[in-house]
């Protein structure tokens, strides 16, 4: 079980990582797009960690609505909107639970990457964040049905995004500012495939801490 104390604990995570890969985001945006990915990221996270302490008694679904309200009103670019409507979705799906069991968490990133897929028309493949996240969501389900605990889930999961930021190396921008470049776009990593997966890797590593 996810209660909100360790829900709140991983978005607090969630701001410390992405503060720490600040450059790193930057400069694989900086390569593709505009050199903003870290900063948009970090700037939405550190207004997300600051409010957390506001909703600390709420439900998990109020928890994630604020994240998601606060990344849409202070993320900048293209992500912004993007992950904020993947956190809003994620907390219409688990409105009211005071904690997330296997099949919320399901649900949450099922919901998330619907998210995605709908305001970027997007789809996998495309070099994008849903390279990273919907190879994790599938090796949740896949490991859920295999019996896995909560935390060894996401160990795979985490794997599993690592393997999906490695395949946005291989393949050309479809969507978003990188696809300018077409086939330049190759060889290079996408940064918001990267995010997403610094962001599976801290539930995995505050779920297994
Ligand atoms: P911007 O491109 O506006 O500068 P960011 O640099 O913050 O915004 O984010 C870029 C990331 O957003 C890309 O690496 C990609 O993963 C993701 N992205 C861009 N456009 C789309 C889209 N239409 N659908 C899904 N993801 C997208
Ligand atoms: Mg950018």
């Amino acid at each position: 079980m996810i209660t909100r104390d360790l829900l709140i604990d991983i978005l607090k995570n969630i701001g410390e990582v992405i503060k720490d890969n600040r450059q790193y985001l930057t400069d694989l945006d900086s390569a593709i797009g505009d050199g903003d990915h870290g900063i948009n990221m970090n700037k939405g996270f550190k207004a997300v960690v600051e409010k957390l302490d506001t909703v600390k008694d709420k439900d998990c679904g109020e928890i994630l609505k604020t994240t998601a309200m606060t990344l849409i009103s202070t993320v900048g670019g293209a992500s912004g909107p993007l992950y904020g409507t993947a956190f809003l979705k994620a907390s219409m799906a688990v409105k009211g639970k005071m904690e997330l069991d296997k099949e919320d968490i399901l649900k949450i990133f099922d919901e998330a990457i619907k998210g995605i897929v709908i305001r970027g028309k997007a789809k996998q493949g495309e070099k994008t964040m849903l390279d990273a996240l919907i190879p994790a969501y599938e090796e949740l389900k896949e490991s859920f049905e295999n019996g896995s605990s909560l935390s060894e889930a996401f160990k795979n999961a985490c794997i599993a995004a690592h393997e999906g930021v490695e395949y946005t190396k291989t393949i050309r921008a479809t969507k978003g500012r990188a696809s300018y470049l077409g086939d330049r776009s190759i060889g290079h990593q996408d940064p918001g495939a990267t995010s997403s997966y610094l962001m599976i890797k801290t539930i995995s590593d505050t779920l297994n801490s």
